[in-house]
């Protein structure tokens, strides 16, 4: 029982891990603002604000669903 405890907390540490280690931003240079991102996001994180997007970091889940639609390389 108390190995399966462990095995439990392990697992959750390390997709705590994963997570917090998965951060995306936008390069605002290469931004066209054209919205793409903001359409695929999951959970709303991405918002475009004079032409610009940017990404709370709060709210982004890591997925990088934003990253694989622009097509201008803009998101890291
Ligand atoms: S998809 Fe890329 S270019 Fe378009 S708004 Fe998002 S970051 Fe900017
Ligand atoms: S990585 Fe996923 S959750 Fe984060 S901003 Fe991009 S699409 Fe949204």
């Amino acid at each position: 029982m108390r190995l399966r405890w462990g095995l439990l907390l392990l697992v959750c540490l390390t997709a705590a891990a994963a997570m917090g280690a998965t951060r995306y931003w936008v390069e605002p240079v290469r931004c066209s603002g054209c919205g793409d991102c903001t359409r695929v996001c999951p959970t709303g994180a991405v918002t475009v604000e004079d032409g610009k997007s940017w990404i709370d970091p709060e709210i982004c889940i890591g997925c990088g669903l934003c990253q694989r639609v622009c097509t201008y390389d803009a998101i890291h």
